[in-house]
């Protein structure tokens, strides 16, 4: 079922008569399965009697993408290519940017379909597409459970102001996707795109940002994404509530790659989470809390606060209290390239700064660890806020989401209360090494981390 809250037009022009194709602009969810943005153009198709030619253009400068996040998206395009490929969908991948690829075959088509994303970029290609074209621009929303307009026609103070909004949509929303097959295939008539098979020697010729290599810890597709995620229900969710903050333990489900490019459904995980039998409630809800609860705030966060990658968008007791203590004096101060090196005086933040730079993914309590220490040793917030940013979306294969800027801004006070005043940090919340150590076995991460390094030879981008 396709809820009509996911389903949006975004432009009011007329169907042309004589279309060759209805076009999916796949964007945002790139994948082939458990996308209602996708299922809706093969409707569309359907009713209009043509095929389905799908569509995804490449820019190469994508703000902040590196050489790491393109070759992690192609594998999943390349695995969605051949799964659109078996429902008679023909997915047309160019090295050309979204909007100038969209409008070129939109001039054949009777309607456009797309996903929605809520990142200024996202959006404006969105708007600029809707004008551009002379047919029908549709937008379905399907990389969240629940619309994000629906939960809420505002900005969210805190996971606990959003929990009952969203809950109380689940039982229509939390509900599989049919599937409907494509009458027409399009095949033969597709359009040509680029050859995926060589990844590598695409990635060669591409004009891309190469700051951050391409890791081999985790691979892009559909299927990886499978594998992961049958790994976590078989052997990690029965611990989930009470052991995953442990940073030395293994027990969180790596969606978080797969959902960024959306080759994961949150809907398809949140199923399977819901009905995996033997867990225990507690690890169901525990999870099911991240996913659904605190994914969601963090796209209402990117939807309604236009300011969600500056300090602008902390809330005023927050911005308040860190400009009383702008001027306190700092124990340490570093700069980005001592950040970026792992070369500060603590060995924790050093390893969870390695984990990141070589396995792309850094554990998720160290992040907020990581975080904090930033605005500990910068000048001011400002500056912690464009260092942290700067670092997760370099080399974080889930960097650059909605999850990303807000949880880099939780760091400095959003979606959070004051706490007990003390120096740089005034009322915004505190981590310490002595929590580390006292909650976790923190040596073991560490010594988990140089293993890595030793393993994978340097440990460096
Ligand atoms: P699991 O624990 O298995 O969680 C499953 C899913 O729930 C995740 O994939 C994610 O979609 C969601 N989730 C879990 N924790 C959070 C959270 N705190 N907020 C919102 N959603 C959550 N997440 C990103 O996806 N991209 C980022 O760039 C990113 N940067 C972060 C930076 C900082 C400073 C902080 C404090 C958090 C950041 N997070 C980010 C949120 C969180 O740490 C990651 O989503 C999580 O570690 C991903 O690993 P996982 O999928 O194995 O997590």
């Amino acid at each position: 079922m396709i809820q009509g809250e996911r389903v949006r037009y975004l432009n009011t022009r007329e169907t042309p008569r004589d279309a060759a194709y209805v076009l999916y602009w796949m964007q945002r969810a790139q994948r082939a399965t458990m996308n209602h943005a996708l299922e809706h153009a093969i409707r569309a198709a359907n009713q209009h009697q043509l095929p389905l030619v799908a569509i995804f253009g490449i820019t190469q400068r994508f703000p902040e993408a590196t050489a790491r996040s393109y070759a992690f998206m192609l594998e999943g395009l390349r695995a969605t290519k051949q799964a659109l490929a078996d429902r008679g969908i023909g997915l047309a991948v160019r090295l050309q940017p979204p909007v100038d690829a969209v409008r070129d075959l939109a001039t054949d088509a009777a309607t456009v379909v797309t996903d929605r994303g809520y990142l200024r970029v996202e959006r404006r290609w969105r708007e600029r597409v809707a004008k551009q074209i002379s047919c029908p621009l549709v937008q379905v929303e399907t990389d969240v459970v629940v619309p994000v307009d629906t939960a809420s026609d505002k900005e969210e103070y805190a996971a606990y102001t959003i929990r009952p909004k969203i809950h109380k949509h689940l039982d229509r929303f939390l509900r599989p996707l049919e599937e409907t097959s494509l009458e027409r295939s399009s095949l033969r008539t597709a359009p040509g795109g680029l050859d995926l098979e060589d990844i590598d020697a695409l990635l060669e010729r591409m004009r891309i940002n190469r700051s951050a290599a391409q890791v081999d810890t985790f691979r892009g597709g559909a299927s990886e994404a499978d594998c992961l995620l049958d790994k976590f229900l078989a052997r990690k969710l029965g611990a989930y509530a009470d052991r995953r903050s442990d940073p030395s333990e293994d027990l969180l489900s790596h969606m978080s790659p797969y959902l960024h490019f959306g080759q994961v459904s949150p809907l398809e995980i949140a199923l399977r989470v819901k009905g995996a039998e033997g867990v225990g409630e507690e690890n169901r809800e525990a999870y099911l809390e991240e996913l659904i609860v605190r994914r969601e705030l963090s796209m209402n966060f990117c939807r309604y606060n236009a300011e969600y990658d500056s300090i602008a968008c902390l809330p005023d007791w927050a911005r308040k209290t860190l400009g009383e203590h702008a001027d306190d004096r700092r124990e340490f101060v570093y700069e980005l390239d001592a950040f970026e090196s792992a070369e500060t005086r603590d060995r924790y933040w050093n390893a969870a700064q390695r984990e990141m730079v070589m396995t792309g993914k850094m554990h998720g309590y160290m992040r907020m660890y990581w975080g904090k220490k930033i605005l500990e040793w910068t000048p001011n917030p400002e500056d912690a806020m464009r260092i942290a940013l700067e670092l997760n979306n370099r080399y974080e294969l889930d960097g650059r989401d909605p999850n990303g800027y807000a949880g880099v801004a939780w760091c400095l006070g959003k979606h959070d209360r004051a706490w007990a005043e003390r120096d740089v940090y005034g009322k915004v919340r505190y981590m310490s090494a002595g929590g580390l150590e006292r909650k976790f076995d923190i040596e073991g991460y560490v010594r988990k981390v140089d293993e890595l390094a030793l393993h994978s030879g340097a440990g460096d981008s």
